[in-house]
């Protein structure tokens, strides 16, 4: 452990100092982190569901050295270049057909901010001035900034920190696999009652992520479309986690054939490699929103639209399909007959997203430090392990990554 570190840092979600150790990352390559005390270990959470192809991946290396020869950054106010041109195409390309209108923005969180503030201007300038708030489910997760934070669930989110600041929006019931028809009802009534005061809804397609690792139907999705058309709603998609195939599909719009208003995606749209994130919509609505109020300084930065665009290239003319349903059975293989387990509450797979819900809060550190003795690197949270590997992770690396796992229920 760094002492420095340890004294000066601040790291996500944690204090200075930091109550538990942080390891230092010394290099990091294919799907493993080396750490400091020559460990090595897998990395199950690609850094946040963002490494899809691994680390020190030479097409990416060598698309961010290409750019950096030309220019390294470039402001976005009133100039133009060709990374950010090419990569909005791509994207316009590969996402459903109605959303050709892109915004890029610096992180995912921005990205959603984005999001809610074009769904705002939108109703103002259509002469609908009441429709000021969002209805969303109970458990999602959507960014750390305020707009983001007040769509969060409000239980396990940050509510209780910023209450009296926070806008206050609707929360309908989370859908589950078991509850789909009373989870409709429930956003109908919503919709019924606060039609007239709500602007849009915002929804992690098939998984809420950081709220709870939740998976859901698509089917709820299909009807949130149609409750939103019925009831004047701009509907968002965050696919800031599920994008770029890490469901088994492309997106994760594709299970329910249903395309948003907005869409946010972010994460590994660079592969990993920075920060960047990007807002789509369609015609109409960039059009009703007028002058958008936003306007980051590194907006487009071009190091991280010639990786993305590299990034996406590297995912299109790959197998991750077959790789990613090739994760899926194996975590199902291994993870779901631990249900019978009765330290476990739950265990959920699609993609290559496994998830394991414990009866009780995991302890972090003894969890994390017995993980890299088995040679793995996986970030708990709550009564939540879960792993969400780079698409290139071999058999054995994934069987290494899921007995590790394992291990941990007998712990
Ligand atoms: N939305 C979702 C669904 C996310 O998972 C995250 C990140 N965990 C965000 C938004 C925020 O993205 P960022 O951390 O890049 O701000």
């Amino acid at each position: 452990m760094d002492t420095f570190d340890h004294n000066h840092i601040w790291h996500p979600y944690a204090s200075i100092p930091n109550k538990i150790k942080t390891h230092k990352v010394l290099s990091a390559d294919g799907v493993y982190l080396n750490l400091e005390n020559n460990t090595k270990v897998i990395d199950g959470m690609s850094s946040w569901w963002s490494t899809i192809h691994g680390y020190n991946h030479p097409l990416l290396n060598q698309a961010l050295q290409k750019q950096t020869e030309q220019m390294a950054h470039v402001m976005f106010g009133g100039l133009t270049h060709q990374s950010a041109i090419d990569l909005a195409k791509l994207l316009i390309q590969i996402t459903p057909k109605r959303l050709d209108r892109i915004f890029f923005a610096d992180s995912g969180s921005v990205s959603v901010e984005v999001a809610l503030k074009m769904t705002l201007q939108y109703w103002q300038n259509n002469g609908q001035s009441k429709k000021t708030r969002f209805i969303t489910p109970l458990g999602g997760y959507h960014g750390d900034t305020f707009g983001a934070m007040s769509v969060c669930d409000p239980e396990n989110g940050m509510h209780y920190l910023f209450a009296d600041l926070l806008p206050k929006h609707f929360f309908v019931m989370r859908p589950t696999m078991d509850n789909l028809e009373e989870a409709i009802e429930d956003l109908r009534n919503n919709l019924a009652r606060n039609h007239q005061q709500i602007a849009g809804m915002i929804i992690e397609p098939m998984v809420q992520g950081a709220g709870g690792m939740n998976i859901y139907p698509a089917e709820y999705l299909k009807q949130a479309r149609m409750l939103c058309d019925e009831f004047d709603v701009l509907l968002i998609f965050d696919e800031i986690a599920t994008g770029f195939g890490r469901t088994g599909t492309l997106f994760a719009l594709e299970h329910a054939n249903t395309t948003p208003d907005i869409l946010c995606l972010g994460k590994a749209l660079t592969g990993g490699y920075m920060t960047l994130a990007a807002t789509l919509t369609s015609q109409k609505v960039a059009k009703g929103v007028e002058t958008l109020m936003h306007g980051p300084t590194f907006m487009a930065n071009p190091l991280a639209c010639a990786v993305a665009k590299s990034s996406v290239e590297l995912l299109l003319s790959s197998n991750w399909k077959k790789q990613v349903h090739r994760i899926e059975k194996h975590l199902k293989q291994s993870l779901l007959p631990l249900k019978q387990h009765e330290k476990i509450l739950d265990a959920r797979v699609i993609g290559a997203i496994g998830v394991l819900e414990f009866n009780n809060e995991i302890d972090v550190e003894k969890v994390q430090n017995h993980l890299i003795e088995q040679g793995v690197w996986l970030r708990p949270f709550g009564r939540l392990l879960y792993t969400m590997p780079a698409f290139i992770i071999s058999d054995e690396e994934l069987s290494n990554l899921t007995q590790a796992i394992e291990t941990v229920v007998d712990l």
